[in-house]
């Protein structure tokens, strides 16, 4: 079995929520009045009330998705279009951060091409965090920021942008995909307008997300149908993904605070034993983070080679820069920071996660330098 260091990009799903999908895969149309329909629809609605309990919201508030790219989707386009009807200035203007990830990032990036949209990028420092929130005290059609970075793990000030922003009356819309089952999450306490995250981050099924959304300002639909998610997100509901959702988030969020405190354990030793046996290292992930992040240039490297070499060895990690047409750049997140290419092209992404034991993070250690040794060699 190779070793898995990549709980970033997706995780196994948990025993219970294959469990709920098994028990509600039979269910059928959620909104029909007959009786099957009702039966598929009290499984559905059992499955936004654990969710609404759980991130502190109204079970109106919870839309699914099929996906976290299509909760930000719907979110950034739905709000910029519901911000149009006010035909003022304000209406054009989106706050965002260089650091998104590339499904907030190019929805922004089609928004400014396309339609008009003028951007301000709030700054970020050598740390990952976004650093100065001035930004926001001018009025905008909406504000977009990510509760955790997907690469380095670096948590965002979310509860002051939001507070900034609604002295502007503008709405936020927060990326929370890394985050949910991770930290504790209270929408309403939060202050934001709406809030993406995905099942599979959280040990749910691939091919469903969550978009929290306030009764108002609501995004438009971006797609049009039957009505259903308050017309939101229309389509037929995949009852057996929700459920199966849901199970997930209530078992992440039960296990949060002794996950933390063990992956926080396993992420330091992994840092400390990268920075004693391996030279000329920089670490990115840098506090507040997620305990599950662990991201490290090694300078003279490249990215894509030490994959291949990792996946050799049996470990699977993320190279944390994008591969843009076969080209292995530095990413947009460490750019961001100040990183130059030549020290951030080879980069590593370490994310840990709940069958994450202490022998993979020896083994890992145990391989890391003579494979950073070779990628430094040719
Ligand atoms: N936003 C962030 C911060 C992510 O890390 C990801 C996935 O990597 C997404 C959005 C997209 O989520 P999904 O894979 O469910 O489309």
């Amino acid at each position: 079995m190779p070793r898995y260091l990549d709980y970033a990009a997706t995780q196994p799903m948990r025993q219970c929520a294959i469990d709920a999908w098994v028990s509600a895969s039979g269910a059928l149309n959620p909104g029909a009045s007959y009786a099957s329909g009702r039966k598929a629809r009290s499984v559905l609605d059992d499955a936004r009330e654990t969710v609404a309990e759980l991130l502190g919201c109204e079970p109106i508030e919870v839309i699914f998705t099929s996906s976290g790219t299509e909760a930000d989707n719907i979110a950034i386009q739905g709000l910029f279009r519901a911000a149009q009807s006010a035909a003022e200035e304000r209406s054009k203007r989106i706050v965002s951060t260089p650091i998104e990830h590339p499904a907030v990032l190019e929805t922004v990036e089609k928004l400014r091409a396309e339609h008009g949209a003028s951007v301000d990028l709030l700054p970020v420092d050598s740390t990952g965090h976004v650093s100065d929130l001035s930004a926001l005290d001018t009025q905008a059609a909406l504000a977009t920021c990510m509760w955790a970075n997907n690469e380095t793990g670096a948590i965002q000030p979310v509860a002051d942008i939001t507070e900034r922003a609604a002295a502007q009356n503008t709405p936020v819309h927060i990326d929370a995909v890394q985050v949910a089952g991770k930290l504790p999450i209270n929408f309403h306490e939060l202050g934001a307008t709406t809030l993406a995250a995905s099942a599979h981050k959280f040990g749910g099924p691939r091919g469903i997300g969550l978009l929290l959304a306030r009764r108002t300002p609501a995004p438009l639909p971006l797609a049009f149908g039957g009505g259903q998610e308050r017309g939101i997100r229309p389509g037929t509901v995949d009852v057996a993904s929700a459920s199966a959702l849901a199970a997930a988030l209530r078992e992440s969020v039960a296990e949060m605070e002794q996950e933390n405190t063990r992956l926080t354990a396993l992420r330091d030793k992994l840092q400390a034993g990268i920075e004693d046996s391996i030279d000329n290292v920089i670490i990115n992930s840098a506090e507040p983070t997620l305990a599950s992040h662990l991201h490290v240039s090694f300078p003279g490297t490249d990215g894509d080679s030490l994959i291949m070499l990792l996946d050799a060895a049996g470990i699977e990690a993320s190279a944390g820069s994008a591969c843009h047409a076969g080209v292995n750049r530095m990413s947009h997140v460490l750019e961001a920071m100040g990183i130059d290419e030549e020290h951030g092209r080879g980069s590593l992404r370490f994310s840990l996660g709940r069958m994450t034991t202490e022998e993979d993070i020896d083994a890992t250690l145990a391989e890391l330098p003579e494979i950073i040794r070779r990628a430094r060699s040719v």
